[in-house]
């Protein structure tokens, strides 16, 4: 319900009417409420706003101005948000990106959830990562997350295939004064098959495979025979669930691990820096994957 007291928590992003996050956020506030007295509500209510590259600085100011709590960012002003904030986390800087802006008394403050988002399935195996040998498809924007999450883990050795050696270059260079202690080689998609048999974890962060090209993989069904069967082979892609690429992991043994739980574990790291309270991570998973196709054709 709202009142006249609602709070106004959102996303920008241009565009922004594929967002998921207003379905799951709005239902994590309603799951809240239902569990309280009526004296105790949240009061808050999650919002898309579309916002032109060219209207950022205007947008925040008015959100300034109109008392919004905090929101998430995405595509394409997730870097373009930095220098409107007045603190920006350690992890954010090291990635590159904000996803998530809270108010401090000084002003905007932005952070990252996407690293946590990264990590939290991972984070349920008990292995020694520091004996251990990533390799991650992409070097684009979720690629950075994954660079981070996997150098917070210890990685020993993280590895990233692109398909320009510029970028690659570029990228190497970006993590060269990064507080995080990382080990990374860049390296054309042509090495691919030298570099399969010894990795632990297989990242792919390109969209290869997303919907509605769901028969493609980035990696050649023959090569997933060099795999280790005890490798974990990870997927940001969340539609669909599976993707062909750990379909194609399934079938070697490897474990798999899709994109949903870190797009919901991202959410949820966010709704609990804006309320400031436990939320009920398990009401905004079953909010994505209890929405009718109809509404929710995303997955
Ligand atoms: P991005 O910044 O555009 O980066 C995409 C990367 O994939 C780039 O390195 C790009 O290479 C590479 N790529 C694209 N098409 C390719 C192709 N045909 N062959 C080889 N490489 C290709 O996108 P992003 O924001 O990182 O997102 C990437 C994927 O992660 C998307 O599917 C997105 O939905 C998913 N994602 C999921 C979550 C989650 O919460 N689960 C969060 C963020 C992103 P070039 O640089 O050479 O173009």
């Amino acid at each position: 319900m709202i009142t006249g007291k609602t709070k106004l928590l959102g996303v920008i992003g241009y565009p922004v009417e594929h967002s998921l996050s207003p379905l799951m956020h709005n239902a994590a506030i309603q799951a809240i409420n239902d569990q309280q007295p009526q004296q105790n509500l949240i009061d808050y209510i999650y919002l898309p706003f579309s916002i032109k590259p060219e209207d950022l600085n205007t947008a925040i100011a008015g959100f300034s101005a109109i008392g919004v709590q905090g929101f998430n960012i995405t595509i394409p002003h997730k870097q373009t948000i930095i220098p409107l904030l007045s603190e920006v986390s350690d992890i954010a800087q090291a990635v590159g990106a904000v996803n998530t802006v809270y108010k401090t008394n000084k002003g905007w403050a932005g952070t990252n959830t996407d690293v946590t988002g990264f990590l939290a399935p991972l984070q349920t195996y008990n292995w020694d990562w520091h004996q251990k040998v990533a390799l991650i498809l992409g070097n684009g924007g979720a690629s950075r997350a994954v660079v981070a999450g996997c150098a917070q883990l210890g990685f020993a050795e993280i590895h990233v295939i692109g398909r320009s050696m510029e970028k690659l270059a570029a990228f190497q260079q970006s993590w060269l004064n990064s507080p995080l202690p990382i080990n990374l080689v860049v390296h054309k998609w042509e090495e691919l098959s030298s570099l399969i048999s010894q990795v632990d974890l297989l990242v792919n962060t390109t969209p290869i495979g997303m919907y509605p090209k769901i028969q493609e993989s980035p990696v050649d069904e023959n090569m997933f025979d060099k795999l280790s069967s005890a490798a974990i082979v990870y997927d940001l892609i969340y539609v669909p669930r599976p993707t062909k690429f750990l379909r194609q992991a399934q079938m070697r043994g490897a474990i798999a691990i899709d994109g949903l739980e870190m797009l919901v574990q991202q959410g949820a790291a966010a709704l609990e820096l804006w309320l400031q309270q436990f939320v009920p991570v398990d009401v905004m998973r079953y909010s994505l994957l209890n929405t009718p196709p109809a509404s929710n054709p995303r997955l």
